[in-house]
């Protein structure tokens, strides 16, 4: 195993293997690479960009990848995956970078999330390719992905890493990223996985979705514990997490949720706090999911 740091300046902390320096984060500032540090790229997250070239951003029946739609797990503003001009721009950059420093490792590759981009110009491509919607998508992200790798390896002679998104089963659908097609044009894959600052549920979701679709038709139902046998009251889920999670994993597809307790009076005690939640509730109402958050409204009458 090899040990490194990754970090957002150009410094190095001492008893490592190896350090990524993150040249360009998504926010989507730039900063010179170094010489003995790796580079980290964000491509189509770019905030900066999006600001500059507000009609870049990816587009979709459920709005455009601006970091405010709540409809998805959208930490920064993502591009349109086939703006030609950004790509083209990325591809010398990303080169350039390369060929000042060890290699890159890239993140943000892919398009922003299921359902995107339906601009005009991908509505186009997808026609003219005649492709299904999905295997389209997959062709744009590994095309796009063969082009870098040739610009990093085989032009700059550097090391060249991939960076995905923590969701192995659903990230065809999702992202329109196949591993099997990326892994000939990486040395290695990068995936970024634990953060309590990023958003946590982001995993039970994940995990509602690669079930529904392992599952295909039958129903799932999912449970979880607000309350379990010996649970240590100071570590059980607060019940606004709960209620996050509901809305996430039922806009995700679970079919039933069930909510474990030990005892009967400890649903009526979550039931109440969930109704007391009333801004939270209020909150997710942009998150896509009005079926759950009725649900929890129902409760109104139980608790008065
Ligand atoms: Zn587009």
């Amino acid at each position: 195993m090899k040990f490194g740091t990754y970090v957002f300046e150009p410094k190095k902390a001492e008893g490592f293997d190896f350090h990524l320096f993150r040249v360009k984060p998504e926010v989507g500032r730039r900063l010179p690479p170094m010489s003995d540090m790796y580079s980290n790229i964000a491509i189509f997250g770019d905030n900066v960009t999006a600001r500059n070239h507000p009609d870049w951003i990816s587009q979709s029946p459920l709005g455009p990848a601006w970091r405010t739609n709540d409809n998805f797990n959208v930490r920064w503003d993502i591009l349109c995956h086939t703006q030609p001009e950004h790509r083209a721009e990325q591809l010398d950059y990303i080169e350039d970078v390369a060929r000042h420093s060890p290699g890159v490792w890239l993140n943000s590759i892919h398009f922003a999330d299921h359902g995107h981009c339906t601009c005009p110009r991908c509505h186009a491509l997808w026609e003219k390719s005649g492709l299904s919607w999905l295997e389209w998508r997959r062709k744009e992200v590994t095309d796009y992905m063969r082009e870098v790798s040739e610009r990093v390896r085989d032009r700059a002679k550097k090391k060249f890493v991939i960076g995905v998104l923590p969701d192995p089963v659903s990230s065809y659908e999702r992202f329109g990223i196949n591993f099997d097609d990326l892994a000939p044009l990486t040395d290695e894959f990068l995936v970024v996985m634990f953060s309590k600052n990023y958003a946590t549920p982001w995993y039970w979701e994940m995990l509602t979705r690669g079930f529904k679709k392992l599952f295909k038709d039958v129903p799932l139902n999912i449970a979880l514990y607000v309350f379990g046998p010996g649970d240590n009251p100071a570590e059980v889920p607060a019940p606004s997490e709960l209620v996050t999670l509901s809305v996430r994993a039922g806009r995700a597809g679970a079919d039933g949720i069930l909510y474990l307790t030990d005892k009967a009076s400890q649903i009526w005690d979550f039931q109440k706090a969930v109704v007391d939640r009333v801004e939270l509730r209020e909150k997710l109402k942009t998150y896509g999911c009005q079926e759950v958050l009725d649900f929890f409204k129902s409760w109104e009458k139980v608790v008065e």
